[in-house]
């Protein structure tokens, strides 16, 4: 049989860098041979043999209804009749914004845009327009889109000014963010202590999910909003993966629940409330968000940004995921997964950690839960690519790399978990 997936990605790398356009897709952490995507139903997708895989990713995170949900696909093909784009303004980018206002108390407005990077780069121009500040804070691990001042991360130990961590990126664009160790909060302190009236904002993942799944501990999230408080910065939360993902509230609801009267000042959202299509936002309470043309001076803009159909898909997948009992059973489906492939390699003897949160979870190869980005890359990487491949051959597609979350969407069944979970034990005896 002609391997079409080898055959697309020799075709692919004569045209496109890498054959890829986001380079996780290469599978340049694992090695082998990246499965082209020819369909998608439910929990599954086919790859271009016409392989069948329980899908794990689901887009990264978007496709939390699953692939192909009837209510979301008739939305869509129902506002592709109705235009593609326009440039000005329509119903449904009210209703969105609406939406999104209702299911979060910390956001009064929103601007919708095209992507996490876009919405996670236009929120740091915003913050520092209406503070007059220019440092930003971000942690090391904490993945926030790709834009220049985003893209730093730091070595250990104590907090330093950031080098670039991609070429073409000059020091001097980077001058101003300060990366820190997640979870860690004397460094969080002594940072405040030291600049804390040059800080424009501070941006966290409250949930990691692009250093596999960690989460913000308590007391320092606590410490986090009471600094920003004390100085005058605004809390950012990068919510773009765990945004309607992780609860309806998103993860800034989980946090509330835990710290009395908690809220970020500025939230970023992408991928669920597009429901696979391009659609992200930031939003703020209305004295920040009014900081922004054309009503201030804090330039913002974009061809695309509300896009009729994007903005159909995503409406519709917000609205499914409020009916009743919708987060119970994805978090309920999550944990299957999760207990079960605990103890699958609890009986290989294979040490294992994982953590979940709604329909977000993230596994270790490690006795226990790392708490920042240092402990999650002691990983024993061969080991993790050897259960990767060894899931994939038997049908099941997690997140190609140790470092990235993984998402359940409400169309796994029992029975997809069950044959996941079966797989794993047989892979787990051969580790
Ligand atoms: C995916 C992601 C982004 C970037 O979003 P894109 O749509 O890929 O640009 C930003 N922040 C977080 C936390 C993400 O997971």
């Amino acid at each position: 049989m002609t391997d079409r997936n080898h055959a697309l990605f020799e075709r692919a790398k004569q045209r496109i860098p890498g054959g890829v356009n986001s380079p996780v897709r290469a599978f340049k952490a694992v090695g082998g041979t990246p499965r082209f995507v020819q369909r998608a139903q439910g929990a599954y997708f086919w790859d271009a043999n016409d392989q069948r895989y329980i899908d794990y990713i689901g887009s990264w995170g978007p496709m939390i209804l699953g692939h192909g949900h009837p209510a979301v696909l008739e939305a869509v093909q129902k506002a592709a009749l109705d235009g593609f784009s326009f440039g000005a303004p329509t119903e449904r980018e009210v209703e969105l914004a609406e939406e999104i206002v209702k299911l979060v108390p910390s956001i009064d407005m929103v601007r919708l845009v095209s992507s996490g990077t876009e919405a996670g780069m236009s929120a740091i121009r915003l913050a520092r327009g209406a503070t007059g500040r220019k440092k930003i804070i971000k942690f090391e691990g904490c993945y926030h889109g790709h834009a220049d001042a985003l893209l730093v991360k730091a070595g250990s130990g104590l907090a330093t000014f950031g080098n670039p961590t991609s070429a073409g990126v000059p020091p001097e664009v980077v001058q101003h963010t300060l990366v820190l160790e997640y979870n860690n909060v004397e460094q969080l302190e002594a940072a405040f202590a030291e600049q804390g009236d040059d800080i424009a904002c501070l941006m966290i993942e409250p949930i990691a999910g692009n250093m596999n799944f960690v989460r913000a501990s308590v007391p320092f999230m606590k410490r986090c909003r009471e600094l920003c408080t004390q100085y005058g910065a605004l809390l950012a939360f990068d919510e773009v993966m765990t945004g309607f993902r992780v609860a309806l509230g998103c993860a800034q609801s989980v946090y509330a629940q835990l710290i009395p009267g908690f809220e970020p000042d500025m939230t970023v959202m992408g991928k669920v409330i597009g429901g696979g299509m391009p659609l992200a936002a930031f939003g703020a309470k209305r004295a920040v968000m009014e900081q922004l043309a054309p009503l201030g001076a804090v330039y913002q803009a974009g061809t695309l940004s509300g896009n009729p159909v994007a903005t159909a898909c995503g409406l519709t997948t917000l609205k499914e995921i409020q009916k009743p009992g919708f987060f119970e059973a994805l978090s309920a489906r999550t944990q299957q997964l999760t207990a079960g492939l605990q103890n699958a390699a609890d009986a290989a003897g294979v040490p294992f950690a994982t953590d979940s949160q709604g329909g977000m979870f993230g596994f270790f190869l490690m006795d226990t839960l790392p708490q920042n980005y240092a402990t999650v890359m002691t990983t024993d990487g061969p080991r993790f690519n050897r259960f990767f491949h060894g899931m994939l051959d038997r049908g099941v597609y997690f997140a190609p790399a140790l470092y990235e979350a993984g998402f359940v969407s409400a169309a796994h069944s029992e029975a997809d978990v069950e044959a996941t979970v079966a797989a794993a034990r047989e892979v787990f005896a051969t580790l």
